[in-house]
């Protein structure tokens, strides 16, 4: 048995497309608590006044009920202590980074001193190549999945230009085989192995914000080093929504944001990992400030930069402490679910909407709905991205039923039904709006 094959034999769930069932399932979901902690948009309601089914926690994670507490602290110690805050804030903002760092470490299964919060994810991607993207001699090449995210194709691409090389002649794409949509590991594998001799670092986003899927990071890791190449992770869709274990996977670098399953607010700050055996390379080029100086006399202001040891060595700027304060409400949240707890739930509530939507599209007429994120709990996370025959105009549609998806072109919805706030019910009043529609052909 491969081990994708095995993960979904543990996954053969059984499910029934009905509210008690749902509302059953949520009876004995150890997470529902958590539902709580978080504020329900109160202007998304249906037209009849329905309560919202959030399925956007991908895009915007929601607001957890603490965050306000958390900055009006910070708020008040400012008006109370001015300048002192640095030191006698209730939370010191001298060193409020570290507050954070063991959180986002159990989040993406790292070391704390591989990780750092700090600024937002594609300047840290930028700072990650500037160290990581080492072109030399006829290593000078870079993958990255065909269709990668907008920002991640344009920071790449500039850092190509900026070593004096060409995205035509030096950008290399894991690209779906014609009529696919999703990427087939051998294929990637044969990508590296075809090109180890020129290849010099692979950025790959894990779980591909488009089509939902997930990538076998292990395996990939494993060829990318026995052919010399360095992997870096874009996490935006990773972090806070699959089990991840970089440190013991061997990742060279990653980088993710805070604010789509991590729940840290709009332009939320961003985590940066850097791997252990990284850490003390102190003979890396790497772009500096002063925050990534040796804390013991950083406020001597001595005038040769000092590197701090792991992933703090990369700071530039002393923090923006209410983002912090942000991240610091909603990863408590986090650490008291466990990732573990998380994704357990996430496969059940992803697994039961694909269930749903599954049958749905059987009955539909042909080609009026397709989900193009694969199947099997090792292949995603929690979002399903769906192609719908009228396109982009039913989200508007799902809007009036209250009903929260995405749309990203070309002809994509994404609907992601978070596990710490999303109930089966939520999951299966979505399937329902879907299964009407279908009957009316709307
Ligand atoms: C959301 C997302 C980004 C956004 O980058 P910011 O620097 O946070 O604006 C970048 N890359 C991927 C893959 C994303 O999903």
């Amino acid at each position: 048995m491969t081990k994708s094959e095995l993960l979904n034999s543990q996954t053969q769930f059984n499910f029934e497309a009905s509210l008690e069932f749902a509302r059953s399932m949520d009876e004995q979901d150890e997470l529902k608590e958590f539902r709580q902690e978080f504020i329900l948009p109160s202007k998304l309601r249906g037209k009849n006044g329905e309560s919202c089914v959030y399925l956007a926690g991908n895009s915007l994670g929601l607001e957890p009920k603490r965050t306000r507490e958390y900055i009006n602290e910070e708020l008040e110690d400012w008006a109370d202590l001015g300048v002192e805050g640095h030191f006698h804030a209730r939370h010191p903002w001298l060193p409020y980074h570290e507050f954070v760092t063991e959180m986002s470490a159990r989040v993406v299964g790292a070391l704390p001193s591989e990780v750092v919060v700090m600024n937002t994810l594609t300047a840290n991607l930028h700072l990650m190549m500037v160290s990581f993207y080492r072109p030399e001699g006829k290593r000078v090449k870079i993958a990255i999945e065909k269709g990668a995210f907008p920002s991640d194709q344009y920071a790449v691409a500039s850092q190509l230009n900026f070593h004096g090389f060409s995205v035509e002649k030096h950008l290399l794409e894991f690209t779906p085989r014609p009529g696919e949509d999703t990427l087939r590991t051998e294929d990637m594998l044969k990508l590296i192995e075809d090109n180890k001799d020129e290849l010099a670092l692979i950025v790959l986003g894990n779980v591909n914000y488009l089509t939902g899927q997930a990538f076998d990071v292990e395996t990939l890791v494993q060829a990318a080093h026995k052919a010399g190449v360095v992997f870096g992770l874009n996490l935006a869709h990773g972090a806070g929504n699959l089990l991840l274990k970089l440190h013991d996977w061997q990742v060279d670098f990653a980088v993710w944001c805070s604010y789509k399953y991590l729940n840290a607010g709009p332009g939320g700050l961003a985590g940066c990992f850097v791997h252990e055996r990284h850490g003390q390379s102190f003979d890396l080029p790497r772009f500096a400030g002063w925050w990534g100086h040796n804390k013991a006399n950083r406020f001597k202001m001595p005038d040769r930069f000092e590197p701090l040891p792991g992933a703090e060595g990369w700071q530039l700027s002393n923090p923006p402490i209410f983002q912090l304060a942000a991240l610091r409400a909603s990863l408590e949240i986090f650490d008291r679910a466990g990732m573990a707890r998380i994704r357990a739930k996430g496969d059940k509530l992803t697994g039961y909407m694909e269930f749903l939507l599954q049958e749905i599209a059987a009955q539909a007429a042909p080609g009026y709905l397709s989900i193009i994120t694969p199947a099997g709990v090792a292949n995603r996370g929690s979002q399903l991205s769906l192609r719908f025959q009228g396109g982009k105009g039913i989200l508007d549609k799902f809007k009036d039923e209250g009903v929260v998806c995405d749309f990203r072109e070309p002809d994509v919805i994404r609907a992601t039904p978070a596990p710490l706030y999303c109930s089966f019910e939520d999951v299966f009043r979505f399937a329902e709006v879907v299964r009407r529609f279908a009957a009316e052909g709307k």
